[in-house]
């Protein structure tokens, strides 16, 4: 079963992805992580990549593509794959979509992560973080015993500044431009399942199995 998973920051798809490559024993493909991996052990496309990243350029999708080649070739993935953070944009899409028929595995089915913006907005907003010891909180649904104060070192908490309101809305503005055409894509070919994001992370995995069950 091959799975691509989209939704933004606070979505819950880093959880949701965990549960997923436990259950359906999926090979999680991460973009982030993959470029990490290449960069740390200097593989020539982690140089290649680097060279970019080194002048604050993005990455051109061609490597990310190679990349993506090279990982999908690799003899672990009997159960398939969970791509996660790729693709961004519709050039991705149509890129992965010749990557996918050249090695014979094909997207099964598109998990869209939706939620309605003023939750995104809270779950974000309402972060607080330890500097010291890199705890988390919500000043809602994850507070520390003590206001302000972290349960682990005692250390003042702190808001990250990407997770102010007005860095988010512009990160969730360019966000929506590059997914929604990328959702509208993968709508026309039939393969996008919505997944209500805004319930409990219990069933939010509860949804996700169910889908999951018709492509198994
Ligand atoms: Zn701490």
């Amino acid at each position: 079963m091959n799975i691509v998973i989209m939704g933004p920051a606070g979505s819950g798809k880093g959880t949701v992805s965990s549960a997923i490559v436990e259950k359906f024993g999926v090979t999680h493909i991460s973009t982030g992580d993959m470029f990490r991996y290449n960069i740390a052990n200097n593989t020539p496309l982690g140089l290649k990549a680097k060279t970019y990243m080194d002048q604050g350029k993005l990455v051109p999708d061609e490597v990310t593509i190679e990349m993506l080649a090279e990982r999908l070739s690799r003899n672990d993935l009997n159960h398939g794959y969970l791509l996660d953070g790729f693709p961004r944009t519709l050039d991705q899409a149509k890129a992965f979509e010749k990557l996918e028929t050249q090695l014979n595995m094909p997207i099964d089915v598109v998990l869209s992560m939706v939620l309605p913006l003023d939750m995104l907005v809270s779950r974000i907003t309402g972060r607080r973080v330890c500097p010291k010891c890199g705890a988390s909180y919500h000043i809602v649904n994850a507070k520390p015993k003590i206001d302000g104060i972290c349960d682990v070192c005692g250390t003042a908490l702190i808001q990250r500044e990407d997770d102010t309101q007005e860095k988010l809305m512009v990160r969730l503005s360019e966000h929506d431009r590059n997914t929604a055409p990328v959702i509208e894509y993968y709508e026309s070919k039939g393969l996008v399942k919505e997944v209500d994001a805004s319930k409990s992370i219990l069933e939010v995995e509860a949804q996700v199995c169910e889908i999951l069950d018709l492509f198994r």
